[in-house]
């Protein structure tokens, strides 16, 4: 066998079938929700298939909690699956069935070597400083030299000759000299299957046509095609997959994501940083894959245009900014009702509902994210009297206040109170004050909504009606009255 598992992607005949596989052992994070939409847009694109693996065989670090943030994250993302997500744990007979037909032709052995032998080997390896690799001591060996009783793992007998190339849809063409991949295990010693093992198998019984993965398991896709290659001498029917190694995702700073770059669970970007779905969706898109210069790619334009030749070989860098900005650019399309309901969640005691829809409008054009939104909103449920931020009260000084005296009379004669009307009036009023209408609306806003930035002025007069909004003024402008 000289050289196997080249493929380039378009000798595949049959639908797609492409598979995300998380391991539960910790939150669903940035880059792995960036794995799942990769996976599942190419499977959208073709109109192919998208399956979900939960690859919980480590039983001491899978944790139910972690199975559920991945499923409730990638359900907010928007990313259904089409069949039941598969429990690898489930599956376990079926792996031992394949180390055993390995086994049974050839293709797989038991080895015997202890923990201090294999320590040996390793320690004489460094000594001579050649690499740390199983040494086939037992590839070749009688079977009837086996200790009896003794414990034993199964090694898939790899090719020691030639080369293994894969055309990967994402890193090129890569080449592995044959010599370089060990006899690795597929079966411990207590009889359970590895994940180089298992990973296979699924992926063969799922019908997965292509691996959509982070570049960190190129080198596990070399050892698992002798799996492959074995399992379809003896069968006949497990074809190479198309393999898509993406490359990992690093910090605004070039260094690998961590917690402190934003690398959070999903769940955080929902729940801590308002962040809608949609934006991250559109975001994580972005993130390593590109259309020309366009930012903002709706769902819908995504699964129209997604291809693997799209994505490039550089990692790529998250910046929370860029999140935030297409947030900001997503809430401004969303529905009111939808956000009204984002936003009252979050506020204090419940919100009269009503006015926070008629408010959505006007505020969603200028907030990032949920909690922005939210305290944007808050003025409108205030009590009397406004706590005054500092600029506002800075704001509303003697004079100020004193012309807010004016703007209370005269508004108090006003009856119809509509966006135009005050205006006009408001407007009017200015001029024969002989002021700009900046020193009537400024100290107007302060008194309104407690601070120094809000939707503009006559918005907010109508949003909180005639009465509150006489009172707000009234509460501002008699203070100073006397002083
Ligand atoms: N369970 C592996 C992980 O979470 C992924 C394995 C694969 O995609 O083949 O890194």
């Amino acid at each position: 066998m000289a050289s196997n598992g080249v493929n380039n992607g378009q000798a595949l005949d049959r639908p797609v079938v492409t598979r995300f596989a998380p391991s539960p052992t910790g939150f669903l994070h940035i880059g792995g929700a960036r794995t799942a939409l990769f996976s599942w847009l190419f499977a959208r694109h073709h109109g192919g298939k998208a399956l979900l693996r939960i690859e919980d065989t480590d039983r001491a670090r899978s944790t139910q909690q972690a199975i559920d943030a991945i499923l409730s994250g990638l359900e907010w993302l928007g990313l259904e699956w089409d069949e039941d997500p598969v429990f690898q744990s489930e599956r376990g007979a079926r792996h031992v069935e394949v180390a055993e037909a390995l086994l049974a032709n050839g293709h797989a052995y038991r080895c015997y070597a202890t923990q201090a032998e294999l320590e040996e080997m390793r320690s004489a390896q460094r000594a001579a400083k050649q690499p740390l690799r199983y040494d086939g001591r037992w590839r070749d060996r009688d079977p009837s030299h086996a200790p009896a009783g003794a414990p034993f793992v199964v090694r898939v007998k790899t090719s020691n000759e030639g080369e293994t190339v894969i055309d990967d849809a994402v890193q090129g063409t890569v080449r592995v000299n044959n010599a370089e991949i060990d006899d690795y295990i597929i079966l411990r010693s207590d009889g359970s299957p590895t994940y180089m093992l298992a990973a296979v198998v699924d992926d063969h019984d799922m019908g997965c046509t292509h691996i959509v993965r982070g570049d960190d398991h190129l080198n596990n896709a070399f050892r698992q095609l002798p799996i492959i290659t074995a399992m379809n001498e003896i069968e006949g029917n497990w074809a190479v997959p198309v393999y898509a190694h993406i490359p990992l995702i690093h910090g605004a700073d070039g260094a690998k994501l961590s917690k402190r770059h934003g690398a959070l669970g999903i769940e955080t970007y929902r729940d801590e940083m308002g962040i809608v779905p949609e934006a991250l969706f559109n975001y994580l898109l972005r993130l390593g894959w590109g259309y020309g210069d366009e930012e903002v790619i709706s769902r819908d334009k995504a699964i129209e245009l997604f291809e693997l030749s799209g994505i490039g070989q550089s990692p790529s860098r998250f910046d929370l900014a860029k999140l935030q900005n297409l947030n900001g650019i997503y809430l401004r399309d969303a529905d009111d009702a939808r956000l009204t309901e984002l936003v009252s969640a979050r506020m204090d005691g419940k919100p009269d509902t009503a006015l926070l829809a008629r408010a959505m409008p006007v505020l969603k054009v200028r907030a990032k994210d949920i909690n922005e939104l939210a305290d944007a909103a808050a003025f409108l449920f205030a009590q009397r009297p406004l706590t005054l931020t500092e600029k506002a009260e800075k704001q509303l000084d003697n004079d100020a206040r004193g012309r807010l005296a004016a703007v209370h009379e005269h508004l108090e004669t006003e009856t119809v109170w509509t966006i135009e009307s005050l205006e006009a009036s408001l407007k009017e009023k200015a001029e024969q004050l002989g002021l700009g209408f900046g020193k009537l609306a400024q100290p107007l806003r302060a008194a309104l909504t407690g601070q120094t930035t809000s939707p503009g002025i006559f918005d907010v007069l109508v949003l909180l009606g005639r009465d509150e909004s006489l009172a707000r003024i009234a509460a501002q402008a008699t203070v100073s009255a006397g002083s």
